[in-house]
């Protein structure tokens, strides 16, 4: 069947937990701890001992409800935390504390850059919940459980299913990750499985006027923006077959649940006929609901900061970058900081953005650490940055000094005198050296005098020679209009 026949269209809805870098876990005082001995942060709260009993982690809601703010969601001034039945041994009270009815935010939205602008994407809710330990299946024929992870607070984000493309969908998680680091409330680090990611997919298809819809497909699981974009287009090509092949859409019951296997790049049936689960939620009698007055949330407003999407857009508006160096600068914020402060320190913002992007983060990369880590103050990078701006170095100089300072931490102008990389300015001297190069050259200045095809030649060539005698040293830019001038 050809394409011509039909209309698809794709909704994708996705789910995100992330992992919240509070101290402590949700519900007591175990530390937070990744690769640890297994069962060392545990305790008899999160042990599920009985007898034991709960206390909230106040940073943990407040993180929470900083992402809910940040997603443009309401907050409501009464939640409460319920219990979700949960019979697994990774979560050994028989419960998950969650939120049900009433999550701590609601009904807000996100923007992503899409190639038509901006499109928004609406926040269905955001609450929060303990995460479960983990089942280990690795000791040949029985099974073990590390409960260090259980009770470590979880952020869920549910978005409405407004996406209508993979790769909007890998936007969403990658602007989702941004935000999270820049507020400070998550690592964010896929590898630690920080955030993971179950989209909802399914399409409409519109063929000889009439509609139909796919059965909604839940992929669960995902831990990387490759195997999320990857997934959801492996559901796209695969329900359009099955829908062209069977003509089987929608209907109460028969959503889904599929795996992502990695190696093959297929989803894999896991749940079929999923019916709506009785997880047998009430509220958890140990807790006291949460009341977020305004002065709490006013304190808590405080605290956000610009958000990742406004400064890219601010570094074009205000320092007429190009939107690709915007994007590299705003990703890390402490390469925003950093940038920011350089700017503030005298700096062009392309020159600075240019040394950042150009050497400082591939420096930073190759050795595994922050650019404020590399040693060079802001301070710094603004002097080397004003050092090209006056012509006293080259825009290739700068970027030699700035890999010495790097590993010498010495001064840009220090360093620019010892690697012998001043400019020559001086008009006079240049001058000199241009009467040189024109009078051991005189084919090549006649050529130049002469215009027409060969002068451009001609000219790049005695520049060439005005280069090399001064070992490249000369200001390309004065010995240009000394030549000019002497031959027009
Ligand atoms: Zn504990």
């Amino acid at each position: 069947m050809s394409n011509v026949d039909y209309k698809v269209e794709v909704l994708v809805g996705l789910e995100i937990h992330v992992q919240l870098c509070t101290r402590t876990k949700m519900f007591c005082g175990c530390e937070l701890a990744f690769g640890t001995e297994p069962n060392s942060r545990v305790c008899p709260v999160c042990l599920g001992m009985p007898g034991s009993l709960p206390v909230m982690n106040k940073q943990a809601v407040e993180f929470s409800i900083l992402a809910g703010l940040a997603l443009n969601c309401q907050i409501p001034s009464f939640t409460k935390w319920d219990r979700k039945g949960y019979y697994y041994p990774d979560l050994p009270k028989n419960y998950q504390i969650s939120q049900y009815d009433l999550p701590l935010a609601l009904n807000g939205y996100i923007e992503i850059p899409t190639d038509n602008g901006l499109k928004k994407i609406r926040i269905r809710r955001a609450h929060l919940e303990e995460d479960a330990g983990k089942n280990l299946h690795t000791a040949g024929n029985f099974s073990q459980v590390d409960l260090n992870r259980a009770g470590t607070p979880l952020l869920e984000i549910v978005t409405e299913p407004d996406m209508s493309s993979a790769i909007e969908v890998r936007t969403l998680a990658e602007e989702l990750q941004r935000i999270v680091r820049y507020l400070g409330i998550s690592e964010a680090d896929m590898q630690k499985g920080h955030m993971r990611f179950e989209p909802n997919v399914n399409l409409v298809i519109t063929r000889a006027g009439q509609q139909f819809k796919t059965p909604i497909v839940e992929v669960k699981n995902l831990n990387s923006f490759r195997a999320l974009e990857n997934s959801i287009d492996y559901e796209i090509g695969r329900q359009l077959d099955r829908f062209l092949e069977t003509g089987e859409t929608m209907e109460m019951g028969n959503k889904s649940t599929r795996g992502w296997d990695d190696a093959k790049e297929v989803t894999v049936l896991q749940r079929e006929k999923e019916e709506a689960h009785d997880y047998r939620y009430f509220p958890d009698p140990d807790l006291v609901p949460v009341r977020v007055n305004e002065q709490w949330l006013n304190e808590i407003k405080s605290r956000l900061r610009e958000l990742p999407s406004k400064k890219r857009l601010r570094y074009v508006k205000e320092y007429g970058l190009s939107d690709y160096d915007a994007g590299v600068l705003t990703n890390d914020r402490t390469v925003a900081d950093f940038f920011e402060e350089a700017v503030k320190a005298g700096s062009e913002p392309k020159r600075a953005c240019n040394l950042l992007t150009q050497i400082g983060l591939k420096l930073a990369n190759a050795r595994g650490c922050a650019i404020t880590e590399l040693g060079p103050k802001a301070a710094d990078i603004a002097q080397l940055a004003q050092m090209t701006q006056t012509g006293e170095i080259s825009a290739t100089a700068a970027n030699t000094i700035l890999e010495e300072m790097v590993k010498t931490g010495k001064a840009p102008r220090e360093l620019a005198e010892q690697l012998n990389l001043i400019q020559k300015n001086d008009a006079g001297e240049l001058e000199g050296i241009v009467d040189e190069v024109l009078k051991s050259n005189p084919q090549a200045a006649a050529d130049f005098k002469e215009g027409g095809k060969k002068s451009g030649k001609a000219r790049g060539f005695l520049l060439g020679q005005v280069m090399q005698k001064t070992k490249g040293r000369a200001n390309p830019k004065i010995a240009a209009e000394i030549l000019d001038k002497k031959l027009a």
